[in-house]
């Protein structure tokens, strides 16, 4: 589809948001629907966030995706946010509607949607390596899927604190329990599943894992891990647990799901996953 007057913007907002895969993604599917809209990044500084979202109304922006540092920061501007953005206390996905813009939270979708293809869940425990903003998204997934125990481990103490602080009004009250780096040879031989939502694996730091093969070691080897990282493929920490016959799943599948849920918001239509998951794949394998 050809971009002219009529063609209708989305985007990413984000800082830094110059090596986000979503525009790859989005604009793949955007193709395959033949929808006369393109996808673009947008970097939007911390102090530059008010001013970008009154810009975007003035210009007619229909939805956009949002990212680090946004995704709590965004929540005072929006007219209306749904139960599930509430209750994880973040954004990721906003449209325009006749009263203003309205957010909701897709990573919770995309998280639980490969996990919910493997098993049942109910009655599992998971412990999740990080307490930022991807952790919020996975603590809320896991109590969807009817864990029992959901125990996150995090390096500084008054952030862990502040962690479980913000579920205090939260509907969803997960099973949830805090604790130092230190505790993990406690609780790693518990874990159905472990989720490493720290950025330590990324690109910029590949090579790095958060655990160690003597960690992982301590899991049952009915244990899944799931690294939240999407590339390199696979990351350090998921060469360390195939080696040990651990199962593994990284977080392409997310980004593809979470992104669907989004689209198919913004188009008020099915997304074409496949395309979008194609889309990304060959981007990284490039
Ligand atoms: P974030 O809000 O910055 O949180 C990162 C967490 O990791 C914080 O708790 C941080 O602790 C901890 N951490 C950072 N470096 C660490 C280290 N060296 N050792 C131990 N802990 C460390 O970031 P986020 O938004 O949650 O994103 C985290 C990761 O998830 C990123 O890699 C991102 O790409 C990935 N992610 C993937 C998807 C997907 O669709 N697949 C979606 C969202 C996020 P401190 O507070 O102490 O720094």
């Amino acid at each position: 589809m050809p971009i002219t007057g009529t063609t209708q913007i989305l985007g990413i907002i984000g800082a830094p948001v110059n090596h986000s895969l979503s525009p790859v993604m989005h604009n793949a599917a955007l193709a395959e629907l033949g929808a006369d809209y393109v996808y673009v990044a947008f970097p939007v500084a911390v102090d530059g966030l008010e001013t970008a979202i009154a810009g975007f109304k003035v210009i007619g922006v229909q939805g956009f995706s949002v990212t680090i540092p946004h995704k709590q920061a965004i929540l005072p501007l929006l007219t209306t946010v749904t139960d599930e953005a509430q209750a994880v206390g973040a954004v990721n996905t906003v449209w325009r509607t006749e009263r203003g813009w309205a957010g909701t939270n897709t990573d919770v979708a995309g998280f639980v949607a490969p996990l919910k293809a493997l098993k049942p869940w109910a009655g599992s425990t998971v412990v999740v390596l990080g307490n930022g903003g991807a952790a919020r998204a996975v603590v809320a997934g896991c109590a969807h899927l009817g864990f029992k125990s959901v125990q996150v481990v995090g390096r500084r103490a008054e952030a862990l604190a502040a962690f479980q602080r913000g579920w205090i009004s939260s509907p969803l009250q997960p099973p949830l329990t805090v604790h130092p780096w230190e505790a993990l040879p406690t609780l790693l031989p518990t874990a159905d599943l472990i989720v490493n939502t720290t950025p330590l694996g990324m690109h910029t730091t590949a090579g790095q894992t958060p655990l160690a093969t003597e960690d992982l070691a301590l899991a049952p080897s009915r244990a899944l891990v799931y690294d939240l990282i999407y590339t390199p493929r696979p990351t350090r920490l998921l060469a360390l647990a195939d080696q040990l016959g651990l199962a593994t799943l990284d977080g392409l599948e997310m980004l593809v799901q979470q992104g669907a849920a989004a689209l198919a918001i913004w188009l008020d239509g099915p997304a074409p996953v496949d395309t979008m998951r194609q889309a990304l794949v060959d981007w990284l394998e490039r």
